[in-house]
């Protein structure tokens, strides 16, 4: 689990398009450059896809989809495969892992982590396709019978970011697949590797010619060719995760031919401390939840909610905290927070700290590590600031990088209060020995995901995910992730 990338720079790899399970380079015959943001080196070329490839690969997967070669295959069959996949995926962790560190600089146990996830998601959904039913309804009419019947919606396009590279297409790839989709993936450009590598995995284990495609693009192509997938009629389901701006790009043009749409965006959660909490653990967490992935998580707790009755005596056990991270190369077993993904994000969550001195008062962090040997890489410190306005800018917006605003609250009501005054609502977390609290809170903030006494590594897998108000539509994981995957198709039968 704990394995370490080689710390000597891989050879540049070139990754092209896989349409019918094959390498095939974009129609322009044009690549681009992966830099990493480890030391501004390049790490990985890739086909620079555009709309052309893009139609190749949804009228392969459409032929695909309409000749039953998968949706129509015996369901132990997919079984068979989704398991094979998952034991692939693990013999090839190395290979992933390395991959995943060069491009988008996520620490190594992080990026083993995020591999391990997407081996027990492919479990899951290879168990869950000998367990696909419909229903029936024999007792309403003594003349009729009906039957609720349960299909695949068809041919699925994937629209991912680069934060989670390899856990963000699996988690769409699977119950797809288990479900007896089709799929075509587009994957961002700051981590495009993890996708193809996946792709390559799923021909290993089986998976008919034309079932899964994966398309490459640098930036601006980028957008073309998740525009092309959002609006082809040939599209019966877009799955995009990303920022809540490009979602609703995602969503208008989804409204083409009115296919189904699952969105994963943005978020602003509050991470609660009352005062009866178990301190120690609860600052050691908050730092964890903000730091993670440096911060480039979804779901990170980058409000911090904090009883004012504690508040200085919590705050200086969060410095404490903060003060452990090891901010360094992710190649490194030791890191815990590697650097920010590239350039453009680097200068971004920069300018939040310059925000973040007009929204409350710097505790610590806000600067690069101390440390000649990362003068190269796109490092920042954990960042904290205290006693922020809930109604800041640094308390609104998804700032996507490691700063955390502390917001002092008096009493229960005043807390779910703020927790619920933002346009996001994906996580949150509370901390409280009391239940009848711990319940009021989890009732009365508006987020489709809680930890009590935790934060993101609570230990149960398979959860669904996803979000209230402006951070999305759909769950990912879980029964519910594989409904996404269905229609539901109801027969009645007149009996004589
Ligand atoms: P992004 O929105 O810039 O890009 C996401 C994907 O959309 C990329 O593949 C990109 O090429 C593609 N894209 C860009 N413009 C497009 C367009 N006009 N039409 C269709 N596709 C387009 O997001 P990002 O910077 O890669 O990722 C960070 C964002 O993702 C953050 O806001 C984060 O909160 C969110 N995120 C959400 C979840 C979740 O589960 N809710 C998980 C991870 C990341």
């Amino acid at each position: 689990m704990n394995t370490v990338a080689s710390p000597a720079p891989l050879q540049t790899t070139t990754f092209l398009n896989w349409i019918g399970n094959k390498d095939m380079p974009a129609a322009s015959g044009k690549t681009f450059d992966h830099i990493s943001p480890i030391d501004g080196s390049v790490v990985a070329r890739f086909a620079d896809s555009g709309e052309e490839d893009a139609r190749r690969a949804v009228e392969l997967a459409r032929k695909t989809f309409d000749s039953g070669v998968w949706s129509n295959a015996p369901a132990r069959s997919r079984f068979e495969v989704l398991r094979r996949v998952a034991r692939i995926i693990e013999d090839n962790k190395q290979e992933l892992a390395e991959r995943m560190v060069l491009e988008s600089g996520k620490p190594v146990s992080t990026a083993m982590g995020e591999i391990m996830g997407a081996v027990k998601t492919f479990e899951y959904y290879a168990g869950a396709t000998l367990d696909l039913e419909g229903s029936a309804i024999s007792d309403r009419n003594p003349q009729a019978f009906g039957l609720i019947l349960r299909e695949p919606v068809g041919v699925a396009a994937f629209i991912t970011p680069w934060n989670f590279p390899l856990l963000n297409p699996v988690c769409k790839i699977a119950p797809a697949l288990a479900a007896g989709c089709v799929v075509v993936a587009k994957p961002s450009h700051l981590c495009s590797s993890p996708t193809v590598l996946l792709a390559r995995y799923l021909a290993q284990a089986g998976v008919p010619d034309g079932v899964v495609s994966v398309i490459t693009s640098q930036k601006d192509r980028g957008a073309v060719v998740g525009q092309y997938l959002s609006s082809s009629p040939l599209v019966d389901k877009v799955a995009f995760t990303g920022s809540t701006a490009t979602g609703r790009a995602v969503m208008r043009a989804a409204a083409t031919n009115n296919k189904k749409v699952a969105l994963e965006l943005g978020g602003k959660s509050a991470n609660i401390v009352f005062e009866d909490a178990d301190l120690d653990t609860a600052a050691a967490t908050a730092i964890a939840a903000f730091c993670y992935n440096s911060g480039q998580q979804c779901s990170a707790g980058t409000r911090l909610l904090v009883q004012r009755s504690i508040y200085d005596d919590f705050m200086e056990r969060v410095l404490a905290q903060a003060g452990k991270q090891i901010v360094g190369d992710p190649r490194d077993a030791a890191t815990t927070m590697g650097p920010l993904v590239n350039r453009e994000q680097y200068d971004r969550v920069r300018g939040h700290v310059n925000v973040g001195h007009d929204c409350g008062t710097l505790l610590t962090g806000g600067s690069r590590p101390d440390d000649s040997r990362l003068d190269d890489g796109l490092y920042l410190m954990p960042t904290i600031f205290g006693g922020v306005d809930n109604q800041s800018r640094l308390a609104q917006e998804e700032v996507f990088g490691p700063i955390l605003a502390v917001i002092p609250f008096d009493d229960t009501d005043a807390a779910i209060r703020l927790a619920n005054d933002s346009a996001y609502g994906l996580a949150g977390g509370v901390w409280t020995r009391n239940l009848d609290r711990a319940f009021k809170v989890i009732k009365g903030v508006r987020t489709g995901k809680m930890f009590v006494n935790g934060y993101n590594n609570v230990g149960i897998d398979d959860m669904p995910h996803g979000g209230y108000k402006d951070s999305g539509v759909g769950r990912e994981f879980g029964r519910e992730g594989l409904a996404e995957y269905q229609q539901v198709k109801t027969v009645q039968i007149k009996l004589a």
